[in-house]
């Protein structure tokens, strides 16, 4: 099964992408997770996508689908894909159309997560992550149980994003209104877009998100 998780930065994409994994066999491709590994490493596509990444903005098409075109030749990718970030674009949809076409695969569903965003600047600027396991924690809404310590794994440090400042998210959430957003159509014309409400707890989004995969 390939899957496509579409929303807004904070809507839960990234922590449904992770749950999904758990229950079998899918892989998460996150496009966002991919670009600040490149950063992190310094390479020719980190140098040319970290200036834009902190300003909140898209980086270029032709850079993420490559990106993108190189990581499904990996053969983990058989299993099935979750897309977590990708595509952002009308011009990043219709490669993708192309690539998986290519590959033989096909793209089963587009699941819409749906979030206000007056949520999501609170969301996304309260957040920050153990850097051991990745366990996602919030400021105001879900601070690990023993002061500095990971519930998950008792690891103690944590990770902040650099965009995830209330700033950037603004920057962030308008590039998905006018380039984004707009995919919902295309995909809804395609007969793939399921839409889920993102604004009630993880558990129940998981579970309307396992609902409508049937
Ligand atoms: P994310 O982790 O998905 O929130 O992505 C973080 C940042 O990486 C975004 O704000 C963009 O600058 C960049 N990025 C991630 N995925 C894409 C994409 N599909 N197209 C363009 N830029 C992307």
């Amino acid at each position: 099964m390939n899957i496509i998780l579409l929303g807004p930065p904070g809507a839960g994409k990234g922590t449904q992408a992770r749950l999904l994994m758990e229950g079998g066999g899918l892989v998460q491709l996150s496009t966002g997770d991919m670009l600040r590994a490149a950063v992190a490493a310094g390479s020719e596509v980190g140098k040319q996508a970290r200036a834009v990444m902190e300003a909140g903005q898209l980086v270029s098409d032709e850079i993420v689908i490559g990106v993108v075109s190189e990581r499904l030749d990996a053969p983990d990718v058989k299993a099935g894909v979750i897309f977590d970030g990708f595509p952002r674009t009308a011009a990043q949809a219709e490669a993708l159309d192309r690539l998986l076409a290519g590959k033989g695969l096909v793209l089963d569903a587009v699941i819409s997560i749906e979030v206000d965003d007056e949520l999501l600047v609170d969301r996304v600027s309260g957040r920050f992550t153990c850097g051991a396991c990745g366990e996602g924690y919030h400021d105001t809404h879900k601070m690990p149980a023993r002061d500095g310590v990971c519930d998950n794994c008792g690891a103690t440090e944590f990770k902040r994003r650099a965009d995830d400042n209330a700033e950037t998210v603004r920057a962030r959430l308008a590039a998905y209104h006018a380039d984004t957003a707009p995919l919902i159509g295309y995909y809804t014309a395609a007969g793939k877009l399921r839409t889920v409400d993102g604004m009630a707890g993880i558990g129940e989004v998981a579970r309307a998100i396992r609902e409508v995969l049937g």
